[in-house]
């Protein structure tokens, strides 16, 4: 067992589902204590049972709650900014404001409040890593889907400045940019139209959640002097 003074406790948002669920599991079967937040707490209470972490509410939407949430952490060597997703598709010419402040203030906002909260706790750890769960659609942008696009552009923007203003400190940044995964999301991208989330897959195989952890604890476990800046994963079939 680990001793206290070794004990590496990681906090990964968005883990009730998905890619961040798949990460709390990955991460605790190599020995992190993983602190995990969503607004779906009675998934995380089972989560932490089988995990042995700590299951704590967070809104990453709602200041109060992030900092309700940060109090919780007892200490930080890896974030997982993981929270996200997608709501409603459509041309600019019918962009819908509320679908747009939803997937920038959980992707952008989001992302900047855990991070800015939780920076002291992984420097003073003389070991911190900051990895941040973007999308292709931070490289690339698609007919449709701009309110998406520009939010993970904007996240990635984030994510990407924080290692030149920390360039010096013990702390590392690698943004995760995943292509498609078949999670709960590909059918909240499309208002629960089951028949067209089935669609995006046909002739491709979509990544598993498990695929995108196995990357996450790959970068998180690599010796403190290696940064893997971007990592960019996509199925074999997809363009
Ligand atoms: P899921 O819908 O399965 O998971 C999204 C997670 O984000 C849930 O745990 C949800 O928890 C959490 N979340 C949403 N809003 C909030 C909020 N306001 N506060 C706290 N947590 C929140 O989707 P994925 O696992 O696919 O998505 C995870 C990340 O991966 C997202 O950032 C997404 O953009 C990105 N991504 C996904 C891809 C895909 O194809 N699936 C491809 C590339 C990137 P709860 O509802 O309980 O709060």
């Amino acid at each position: 067992s680990t001793s206290p003074d070794q004990q590496r406790w990681a906090v990964v948002t968005g883990a009730s589902s998905g890619i961040g669920a798949a990460t709390a599991r990955r991460l605790a079967t190599e020995g992190f204590r993983v602190v995990m937040g969503a607004r779906r707490v009675e998934r995380l209470e089972r989560l932490a049972e089988e995990t042995g972490g700590l299951a704590v509410e967070l809104d990453v939407t709602d200041a109060d709650s992030v900092a309700a949430f940060v109090e919780r952490v007892p200490e930080c060597h890896v974030l997982v900014n993981n929270a996200g997703g997608a709501k409603g598709t459509a041309a600019v010419a019918e962009a819908d404001e509320d679908d747009w402040r939803w997937m920038w203030e959980t992707n952008v906002l989001g992302t900047l409040r855990l991070t800015k909260a939780l920076l002291p706790k992984l420097v003073s750890c003389g070991n911190g890593h900051v990895l941040t769960v973007t999308s292709v659609a931070a490289l690339e942008t698609y007919d449709n889907g701009s309110g998406y696009t520009s939010a993970k552009h904007a996240q990635a923007a984030l994510h990407r400045t924080l290692r030149g203003e920390h360039l010096g400190e013990p702390v590392r940044f690698t943004e995760i940019a995943p292509g498609l995964v078949e999670t709960e999301f590909s059918e909240v991208r499309y208002g629960g139209d089951t028949e067209r989330a089935a669609a995006v897959y046909r002739g491709l195989t979509p990544l598993t959640a498990e695929d995108v952890a196995d990357v996450i604890a790959f970068a998180a476990t690599r010796p403190a002097h290696v940064n893997l800046d971007q990592i960019v994963l996509k199925p074999r079939d997809q363009a």
